[in-house]
C-alpha cells in the first residue's frame, strides 16, 4: 500500500513527535475556550482525573484502527451515531439499551445493503461538550451563558455557570455508561440467535412498507439459515463490537485522560485487534483513554490552533469535520499535520456540507485528498449542514434533506471513483419528534409532541431505521 506505515510513534521506533506533549495545545490559540473561575478547583479535578484508570485500552483502540483501515480500503462500512449532546441524565438503562439496539439493527440492514461488515461507533459515554455559535443566549428576555454541555454547565438557566466539578462527574458518567454497554453486550443484547423486533407498522406508504418488509425478510431468512447450519463456530452471532466516541472539545479533560502506554503486543494474527503484518510494535505511545475514537468539530479545526495540536499526538483513530468553510489547502495541510505517516484509515473525514452544497464541494475535496496520497475514511454527516428553523423558531431538520445529502454523497463518491465509507448521524432510540418527515410523515406542527433535545434535533428510532433501509436499498441498486 502506497505510503503506508504502521509503526507507532513509540520511543523505540523513533520519535516523530518530539515536540509534542499532552499539554502542548496550551501554547496555541484556541477556539471555544473554557475559563474556570477558580483555577485551583479545576486543577484539583484534573489531578483527580489523571489518577483514575483508563476507560478504554490501547488494545481496543488498535482493534478499531484495524477495522477503520478496512473501511478506508472499502472492505467494511462505518456506522456512527448517537445524541448531539449527551446528558448525564441519559446514563440510564432504558436510554442506553434502546440506542445499542437501534445501532445494531441499523447495522444489520447496512450489512445486508453493502454486503460487507459494519463497524459500529456510538456517540456515547462521553459526548458531553458542545461548541456553541454564541457564548450567550436570550432566555425569557434575559441574557445568560449558553449551554455548553453537561461537562461544563447545566441546561437549566440557573446552572449555566461553568463548574469544574463536572469534569469528574463526566468521567464517572462515561464509566457507568460504558460499563453498562459492555455488560449488556457480553450478556447477549446483540445476540442474533434471538429474534429481533422489526416494527414496520408506522410506514404509511404501501410501496415503502413492501420494500422494507422484503429487506427484513431477507435478513431474517439469512440469520435463520446461518443458525440452522451452525455457522457460528466462533460465537460471532452472540456478540458485536461497539466502540465509543465524542468530540474532543474540552482539551483539559482530554489531556487528563491521555496516557503514555505500551502499544499492544503483536500477537497471533487471528486476534483481530493486533495491527496487521510483520511490524513488531514496540515502545509506547500517547493514547486518549476517554474514548476509542475522537473527532475535531467544524469550529475548532484551524491548522495552527490548539485542537489540531492536541490531536496530532494521539494514537487513537480520529475524525475531522469537513464543511463549506474547509478550504482544499486546509484539508490537505490538516491531514499532513495529524497523520504525517499517511497511515491508512487513521483519519475519518466527516463531511457535512448541506444538501445544496455537497455537489459543488465534495468532488474537489475528494480530488485534493487523492492527490495528497492520504487514504482516509470518507464519512457523510448529513445532519449538520441541514439544520433549519420552523416559522415558529424551532430548530429542526427535514428527513428529505438528510437523505438527499446522503444519497448525493453516495453518488458523488461513485462518480469520482471513490466510495462512501460510512455515515455519522444524530439519533436516539426514543420516539422523539425533533426532525420532520420520514415514514410517519411528521410535520413542523408535530414537533412539539416530544421535542426533547438540548442541542441539535435527532432522528428518532423509526427515522433512523428508515435511513438505513434507504441507504441499503441504494447500495443494492
Ligand atoms: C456535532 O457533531 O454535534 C457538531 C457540533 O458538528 P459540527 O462540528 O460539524 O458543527
Ligand atoms: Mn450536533
Amino acid at each position: 500500500m502506497n505510503g503506508e506505515h504502521e509503526e507507532p510513534h513509540g520511543s523505540q521506533n523513533g520519535e516523530v513527535h518530539q515536540d509534542w506533549r499532552p499539554s502542548s495545545w496550551k501554547t496555541k490559540p484556541i477556539k471555544q475556550p473554557v475559563v474556570y473561575e477558580d483555577p485551583n478547583v479545576a486543577g484539583k479535578a484534573l489531578a483527580q482525573l489523571q489518577r483514575l484508570p483508563p476507560l478504554v485500552t490501547p488494545y481496543e483502540i488498535w482493534k478499531l484502527r484495524r477495522s477503520l483501515r478496512d473501511v478506508a480500503l472499502g472492505k467494511a462500512f462505518l456506522l456512527q451515531g448517537g445524541d448531539c449532546a449527551e446528558l448525564f441524565d441519559y446514563c440510564h438503562d432504558n436510554a442506553i439499551d434502546s440506542k445499542i439496539k437501534l445501532l445494531l439493527q441499523m447495522s444489520l440492514v447496512l450489512i445486508w445493503g453493502g454486503n460487507k461488515p459494519v463497524v459500529r461507533i456510538a456517540r456515547m459515554a462521553g459526548q458531553y461538550a458542545k461548541p456553541r455559535s454564541s457564548p450567550m443566549e436570550t432566555v425569557d428576555g434575559k441574557q445568560i451563558p449558553s449551554f455548553r454541555g453537561d461537562i461544563l454547565n447545566g441546561y437549566p438557566p440557573d446552572q449555566r455557570t461553568i463548574d469544574p466539578n463536572r469534569l469528574v462527574q463526566a468521567y464517572f458518567h462515561s464509566a457507568a455508561t460504558l460499563n453498562y454497554v459492555r455488560a449488556q453486550i457480553s450478556s447477549g443484547i446483540a445476540d442474533l440467535h434471538n429474534p429481533l423486533e422489526w416494527e414496520l407498522g408506522h410506514v404509511r406508504d404501501q410501496g415503502m412498507q413492501t420494500k422494507y418488509t422484503r429487506i427484513v425478510d431477507s435478513i431474517t431468512e439469512s440469520l435463520r439459515f446461518m443458525r440452522t447450519i451452525g455457522a457460528d463456530t466462533a460465537g460471532q452471532l452472540h456478540t458485536v463490537d461497539l466502540y465509543t466516541s465524542h468530540e474532543g472539545l474540552l482539551l483539559a479533560y482530554e489531556e487528563a485522560l491521555t496516557r503514555k502506554l505500551k502499544h499492544p503486543p503483536n500477537r497471533d494474527s487471528s486476534i483481530s485487534g493486533v495491527p496487521e503484518g510483520s511490524h513488531v510494535r514496540t515502545g509506547e505511545g500517547y493514547y486518549n483513554t476517554s474514548a476509542h475514537f475522537l473527532w475535531i468539530g467544524d469550529r475548532t479545526r484551524q491548522p495552527d490552533h490548539a485542537h489540531i495540536e492536541y490531536f496530532r499526538g494521539i494514537e487513537n483513530p480520529i475524525g475531522i469535520k469537513v464543511g463549506p468553510t474547509t478550504s482544499v489547502q486546509d484539508l490537505t495541510q490538516l491531514l499532513d499535520i495529524v497523520n504525517p505517516r499517511k497511515e491508512v484509515g487513521k483519519v475519518t473525514l466527516i463531511t457535512r456540507y448541506g444538501e445544496g452544497k455537497v455537489d459543488e464541494l465534495l468532488p474537489q475535496h475528494i480530488a485534493a485528498v487523492r492527490e495528497s496520497g492520504h487514504v482516509v475514511v470518507w464519512q457523510c454527516d448529513p445532519m449538520h449542514g441541514n439544520t433549519r428553523s420552523t416559522t415558529s423558531g424551532v430548530k429542526t431538520r427535514s428527513f428529505a434533506s438528510i437523505f438527499s445529502e446522503l444519497s448525493s454523497a453516495l453518488r458523488i463518491h461513485q462518480q469520482c471513483d471513490s466510495f462512501l465509507g460510512g455515515v455519522h448521524l444524530e439519533l436516539t432510540g426514543d420516539a422523539v419528534t425533533e426532525c420532520t418527515g420520514g415514514s410517519q410523515g411528521l410535520q413542523d406542527e408535530d414537533l412539539g409532541a416530544r421535542y426533547e433535545t438540548f442541542c441539535d434535533p435527532r432522528l428518532n428510532e423509526k427515522q433512523a431505521m428508515e435511513l438505513a433501509f434507504l441507504v441499503a436499498g441504494s447500495q443494492r441498486g
